[in-house]
């Protein structure tokens, strides 16, 4: 199962992910924690990302997209990923085509978490007191919605056109997302 995650920031993509990665053994892969680790880490990676994740920008193209073409090279993604957080724009997009073309192993499905954005501003700032991450203070909250409308929302169009774009609510319990997941990519 090769798989993409879309979703405004708050549906809930980290927590799902982690659920259907362990249904179909496939590695989850959020550009989100790895840029979180590089960070922690204090790579160069980390220190250039840094300032654009604590204003809630995307990290430029050039940097992210060699990053997840290094991350598909690893053996553990043979039978299948699942990329959470990429990709976050159309040129992205056209970039995992591009890598998955070459290896002949084309996306199975791409899956987006619905939810309003007013549902989203309470759940990031219920995260924010729990997890305390610094890009989820109220005002960069907001702003990192602005820049998924305008600058993610356009690929599930991309992925509507291409076919493979599976549309689930991301409201209600966890456990029953995922089921709603799961059934939504049936037999892919
Ligand atoms: P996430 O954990 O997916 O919400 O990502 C946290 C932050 O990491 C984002 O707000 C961006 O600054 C950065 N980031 C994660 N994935 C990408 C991506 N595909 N392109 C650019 N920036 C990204």
């Amino acid at each position: 199962m090769r798989l993409v995650l879309v979703g405004p920031p708050g549906a809930g993509k980290g927590t799902q992910a982690q659920f259907l990665s362990k249904h179909y053994l496939i590695p989850h892969i959020s550009t989100g924690d790895i840029f979180r680790a590089n960070l922690k880490a204090g790579t160069p990676l980390g220190v250039e990302a840094q300032k654009f994740m604590d204003a809630g920008e995307l990290v430029p193209d050039s940097v992210t997209n060699e990053m997840v073409k290094d991350r598909l090279t690893h053996a553990d993604t043979a039978n299948g990923f699942l990329l959470d957080g990429f990709p976050r724009n159309v040129a992205q997009a056209q970039v995992l085509s591009i890598i998955l073309t070459e290896k002949k192993t084309p996306l199975d499905a791409v899956l987006e978490l619905k939810i309003d954005d007013s549902e989203i501003v309470a759940r990031l700032n219920n995260r924010r007191s729990v997890e305390s991450r610094a890009d989820d203070a109220e005002e960069v909250i907001v702003h990192r919605l602005n820049v998924y409308h305008e600058q993610t929302a356009p690929i599930i169009d991309y992925y509507r056109t291409e076919g493979s774009l599976i549309t689930i609510s991301a409201t209600g319990a966890v456990d029953e997302i995922t089921t709603r997941a799961i059934t939504a990519l049936g037999n892919k």
